[in-house]
């Protein structure tokens, strides 16, 4: 054994790589873990608690049945590709050659890793909104790149545009990395804002990554994927997933679609995290991606009065409730319900106090300014009303 081995044992120190020591375990694993101890209301992670449409689900069966068990192509297995390609033009106008622009993947989650991992080199620069969904610094630390945070501001999680010009035009900056409709604000980013961003790619020759997870996700105006804005489509990576489009975000099935080059670099990068994504699930996900519209639109119509629900909630227990455009979370400022306490403490406390879990936003913040998202709290509302119900009851009773 090497002596360096036998020094970190006996020294108790960590055994994890420097560059992921800030990240130890994601604050998700922890919430879930804590709402299962306590027996809690989770409206932590975001996860909704009915399955999707009942024919994916026999559709993922089937294929187990029909022997669709070995491994699948690397890139992902055509049907889906195809379906990808298709949906992004019948949604979007967006042409893909579902050969050579679409790679299928284990949840956008490797998507986001193959992506930084595939694009970066050590010292190069992300920049990224702040804030921020947490894998983002965690891939980017991975790939030994550094985040450029630009932060939004609430209640309506606006940037300032110079704020955001001067870190695009840093001498290091590789890519930017947008995720809209926006992980844990809700925000969709206006078409001003995206003209924003992709005139400072184009002028600075930067490459694009976009996080499009909750794409179907909208309530209030409408997704517009940055690949669509001119000058965009060669230099954007755009990442979705099946599981939150169809409520199955266990399946972990995600894609990059991207220029035929860009697609490549992911796919080397992604052939070494896990080869290949499982067969039965990309099989009922490339289905369900060509369902009527209608069919995917469904979630975000049911998602509309959840979100009602527990921000009116909410707003009448006296939290400061930023009410979100999309996606599965809302945001408030505990500091009317909680003086002085931090999201982390408050949050901490929570499943003691009332049997509810819930996010501390300070997480998706920069740990170097510790004030900021201090008293930010996100909900998730992707809940059977009556779990809604049950954790505003809590909340009330526990004088939270
Ligand atoms: N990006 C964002 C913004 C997310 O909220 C999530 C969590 N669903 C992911 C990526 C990861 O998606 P997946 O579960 O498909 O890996
Ligand atoms: N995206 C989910 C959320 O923000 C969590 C997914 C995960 O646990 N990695 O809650």
């Amino acid at each position: 054994m090497a002596a360096g081995t036998i020094v970190a044992v006996a020294t108790g120190e960590s055994h994890l790589a420097r560059r992921l020591q800030p990240f130890t375990t994601t604050i998700f694993a922890t919430m879930s873990e804590l709402a299962t101890a306590t027996d809690s209301v989770n409206l932590g992670q975001g996860f909704p608690d009915t399955d999707g449409p009942d024919e994916l689900r026999e559709i993922a069966v089937a294929a187990i049945r029909a022997g669709r068990n070995q491994y699948p192509p690397s890139a992902g297995i055509p049907e889906l590709r195809r379906a990808v390609a298709d949906h992004q033009r019948a949604w979007y106008d967006l042409d893909l050659d579902p050969e050579s622009e679409v790679l299928v993947t284990v949840g956008a989650t490797e998507a986001i890793a193959a992506t930084l991992l595939a694009l970066c080199e050590p010292g190069d620069e992300v920049v990224m909104f702040e804030p921020s969904y947490d894998s983002y610094a965690a891939c980017a630390s991975m790939a030994g790149a550094v985040p450029r945070l630009v932060r939004l501001h609430p209640p309506h999680w606006t940037f300032d545009p110079d704020e955001l010009a001067a870190a695009a035009a840093g001498p290091r900056v590789k890519l930017v990395l947008l995720n809209s409709p926006h992980n844990p604000t809700g925000k969709v980013f206006s078409p001003e804002e995206l003209g924003q961003v992709a005139a400072l790619c184009t002028a600075h020759d930067l490459l694009a990554v976009t996080d499009e997870v909750y794409e179907h996700l909208v309530f209030d105006g409408s997704h517009v994927p940055l690949a669509t804005l001119p000058g965009m489509r060669d230099r954007t990576l755009t990442i979705s997933s099946g599981g939150k489009t169809f409520s199955f975000t266990g399946w972990k099935v995600g894609w990059v679609t991207a220029a035929p080059p860009l697609v490549a670099a992911v796919r080397a990068a992604k052939q070494f995290l896990t080869y290949t994504s499982p067969a039965p699930f990309q099989l009922a996900i490339a289905h369900g991606l060509g369902l009527p519209p209608a069919a995917l639109d469904a979630a975000a119509t049911e998602l509309a009065a959840k979100r009602d629900l527990l921000c009116d909630g909410l707003d009448a227990l006296g939290y400061e409730v930023y009410r979100p455009a999309a996606t599965y979370f809302a945001t408030t400022d505990i500091a009317p319900v909680a003086p002085g306490q931090s999201a982390h403490e408050f949050c901490l406390a929570l499943p003691e106090r009332c049997g509810v879990v819930a996010i501390p936003s300070s997480v998706f913040y920069d740990p170097a300014t510790p004030d900021a998202g201090r008293t930010l709290v996100r909900w998730a509302f992707c809940k059977r009303d009556r779990v809604l119900r049950d954790a505003l009851a809590r909340l009330a009773s526990g004088g939270a």
